[in-house]
């Protein structure tokens, strides 16, 4: 849950999420729906689908349990190599690193040398060999939370930094080797279909994105004989998106869909700036 999500954001979904799962057979039995719908809200549903394929594999294994071993691990569904790390090492003591992004960057200037970080195959291997064999779960931790904490991308804290006395890097970063792509904006068209109070959802996106939700129809085109009732603007991966939300009686007829009444639209698993659009509709300001 906490990849690309703030754990502040993460902490009410996670006890929900144990609330209704409690462990890997529950979700493993639960069925796709369920699942997406106590996801609702922290996007970036692949993780989802991942923890829920995940927990079906754990289930055909011999032991119905997560293996310790990191390369064992790696034949899981969703789990990578920081995954497989942060899990046998802080679940399992297991001396394996967990290499993410704040490690990196902690490495990068620890070990930069006249203001050149080392490549970040260099700085992998490097983290593989610092890590104790005793609490290497906490050592883990430790350095992400340095990176995530103290050692910021732009400001680094580095007079509060428990290793400023060592690190060359220290109120002096090294030069930014790449620079980050600018997200790109995309213009779309979100039509509300509304008939009484039902809504008209569809599993259909120009973009596939969202797969297996329930999706308001977007279009490329503004729809004619359609009132304009405004705008939203979301992020979705590198795209900055700015959506014109349109009301009309009338599915469009080369999408395929089904009514929803207000009950099973409740229910419903949207994604939050879907959402967001069908609050735009007065009736609907609590959906
Ligand atoms: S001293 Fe500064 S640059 Fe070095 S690791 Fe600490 S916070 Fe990062």
């Amino acid at each position: 849950m906490c990849q690309q999500t703030r754990i502040t954001t993460v902490i009410p979904y996670y006890h929900r999420w144990l609330r209704r799962f409690p462990s890997w057979s529950a979700l493993a039995r639960a069925p796709q729906a369920a699942v997406l719908r106590h996801w609702e809200g922290l996007g970036y549903y692949r993780r989802a689908r991942f923890l829920h394929a995940l927990a079906k594999a754990v289930q055909r294994l011999p032991q119905r349990q997560l293996p310790s071993d990191p390369q064992k691990l790696r034949f899981l569904p969703g789990i990578g190599h920081y995954t497989a790390g942060a899990i046998s090492s802080i679940a399992f003591a297991i001396p394996s690193p967990a290499f993410d992004g704040n490690v990196a960057r902690v490495l990068g200037r620890l070990l930069a040398h006249h203001r050149r970080s080392p490549n970040l195959k260099k700085l992998q291997e490097f983290a593989s060999t610092i890590v104790p064999k005793r609490n290497p779960g906490i050592h883990n931790q430790a350095l992400m939370e340095l990176g995530a904490l103290v050692c910021l991308p732009k400001n680094p804290l580095c007079s509060h930094c428990p290793l400023r006395s060592v690190c060359p890097s220290r109120n002096k970063l090294p030069r930014p080797t790449t620079s980050r792509p600018k997200p790109t904006t995309l213009q779309e068209n979100l039509l509300i279909v509304q008939h009484g109070k039902s809504v008209w959802l569809t599993r259909q996106h120009p973009a596939n994105r969202w797969r297996s939700l329930s999706l308001l129809p977007t279009l490329s085109a503004k729809p004619k004989k359609a009132l304009p009732i405004g705008k939203i603007l979301y992020a979705y991966t590198r795209y900055h998106i700015s959506a014109d939300v349109f009301l009309s009686p009338y599915p469009p007829k080369d999408i395929i869909g089904r009514w929803f009444n207000p009950s099973a639209l409740r229910q419903a698993t949207l994604p939050s700036p879907h959402r967001r659009a069908l609050s735009l509709l007065p009736q609907n300001r609590n959906l």
